[in-house]
């Protein structure tokens, strides 16, 4: 879950938001509706979407790919950030999480900037790194099975240009990496990666306790 930084009392957590979020309409309405949907908390919580976003504009970003698109908060917080000529490559399994967001891409005027793809994304990503277009992304977001992050964050970071970056999300898992008593599938795939990624040294990394344990790797 992402719905907030779960380290945060409640009312830390609420002066956060209250003095810092700039949340579109479209962006209050997507999140609102998602909410109330099964799966809901799934959602990434708006001041990680306003990071997100603010990434976006300080790399001045054009090519960004998203593993993981569910209703397409995410998707329309990068979208909004992205210039005109701007393209993101959403990866999602599922048409119907991913038609929740559709009208609200298209009320904030960024439907043409998401490039929606259904399917397996490491078929996705494999694909595009096939189609010659390896190191020409600025941008990676990785939110979606955890089983595969491995799998997602390689292809990711062959995707990228030197000096993109590549976001991980649910890292600290509610804190259950730190939690011996907790081997599942999901909890082992994510510590896996953590480890993997601390000695990486073909990226800078930041793992940061935005929302449920957020990691920012840039390839060098
Ligand atoms: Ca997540």
């Amino acid at each position: 879950m992402s719905l907030k930084s779960f380290q945060l009392s409640e009312p830390v957590y609420q002066y956060l938001l209250e003095h810092s979020i700039r949340e579109s309409a479209e962006g209050v309405g997507l999140r609102e509706k998602t909410l109330g949907m099964e799966g809901g908390n799934m959602q990434i919580s708006p001041e990680q979407g306003q990071f997100m976003a603010l990434l976006v504009e300080l790399m001045g970003a054009t090519r960004a790919v998203e593993v993981g698109t569910f209703t397409g908060y995410s998707a329309l917080m990068v979208a909004q950030a992205l210039p005109p000529e701007g393209r993101l490559v959403a990866c999602d399994v599922s048409l119907e999480w991913t038609e929740v967001g559709r009208p609200f891409w298209r009320a904030a005027g960024v439907e043409h900037k998401i490039d929606l793809r259904l399917g397996p994304a490491v078929e996705t990503l494999d694909g595009l790194l096939e189609d010659g277009q390896a190191e020409s992304f600025d941008f990676a977001f990785i939110d979606a099975d955890k089983v595969n992050y491995s799998a997602y964050y390689e292809r990711c970071l062959a995707l990228l240009r030197p000096g993109g970056v590549v976001l991980i999300d649910n890292v600290l898992w509610s804190g259950s990496v730190a939690d011996p008593a907790v081997d599942d599938p999901d909890t082992e795939a994510i510590r896996t990666l953590n480890r993997h990624i601390r000695a990486d040294m073909r990226v800078s990394v930041s793992m940061l306790p935005v929302g449920d344990g957020l990691t920012l790797a840039r390839k060098r």
